[in-house]
């Protein structure tokens, strides 16, 4: 399978933050988010093949029992299954960080950090008509976070740009109804920098007040800024 990076850092995002984990980032992705972080891993996807058994080695290398399965999006990567299995069959805690369009159908995790996209991430339709228009069929599945959310513990993170975005979470959550708890519901700046991140806390800090939301900051950005590797 496709790997952009692996590496050992500490979790920057939702309720794992700050827990030494192992990144493992396949490159591909089924989706084209304007304010991607990652562009390496989706719109150009890099990296090396690796099979599952090279991967399993190079993640036992670090002392962490946890590992991140990331992107790009992990759930289209070839072989995704068996390589959660083979983790799991090595004792690894497993957080798969998916945008949620694609069912888990029974993979190996532990926490399934859920990252539906919101209207604030589709490209430019003038500039990318067709990936615009596939982008915006695909982002929001809400059968398919149903099934993630019934088959693991999880959490529900969207990406904030602006003030209005409180109310399409709204909207959304109506949804997918099953009344989720408040605090599972995490809402993180939309930003690569300390400061574009503070210039969102306003509406967002006062967005969670209102809703109960929980506050997610991004770690790794303050930490080590956006840089691969962290
Ligand atoms: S889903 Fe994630 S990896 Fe894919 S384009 Fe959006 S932000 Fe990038």
């Amino acid at each position: 399978m496709l790997i952009s990076e692996i590496f050992h850092s500490l979790q920057g995002e939702g309720e794992l933050t700050g827990v030494p984990s192992v990144f493992v980032r396949t490159s591909g992705c089924n989706l084209r988010c304007n304010w991607c972080d990652t562009p390496y891993a989706s719109w150009n996807p890099e990296g090396a093949e690796m099979s599952v058994a090279e991967i399993v080695r190079q993640v036992e290398s670090f002392p962490s029992r946890h590992v991140v399965l990331t992107g790009g999006e992990p759930m289209v990567a070839k072989d995704i299954r068996a390589l959660a299995q083979a983790l799991r069959e090595s004792g690894k805690h497993i957080t798969i960080e998916t945008a949620a369009t694609i069912p888990p159908e029974g993979i190996a995790c532990d926490l399934a950090s859920l990252s539906p996209k919101l209207q604030n991430s589709a490209p430019d339709s003038k500039l990318f008509g067709a990936l615009h228009d596939r982008h915006e069929k695909l982002r929001w599945r809400p059968e398919v976070v149903r099934a993630w959310i019934e088959s693991y513990p999880f959490q529900l993170k969207f990406v904030v740009a602006q003030a209005a975005d409180a109310a399409e979470i709204q909207l959304l959550l109506r949804e997918l109804g099953g009344n989720i708890p408040p605090e599972k519901i995490l809402l993180m700046p939309e930003g690569i920098s300390p400061s574009a991140n503070r210039a969102r806390d306003e509406f967002l800090i006062e967005a969670c007040k209102l809703h109960g939301y929980r506050y997610c900051q991004r770690l790794h950005i303050e930490l080590f800024g956006n840089r691969r590797g962290t």
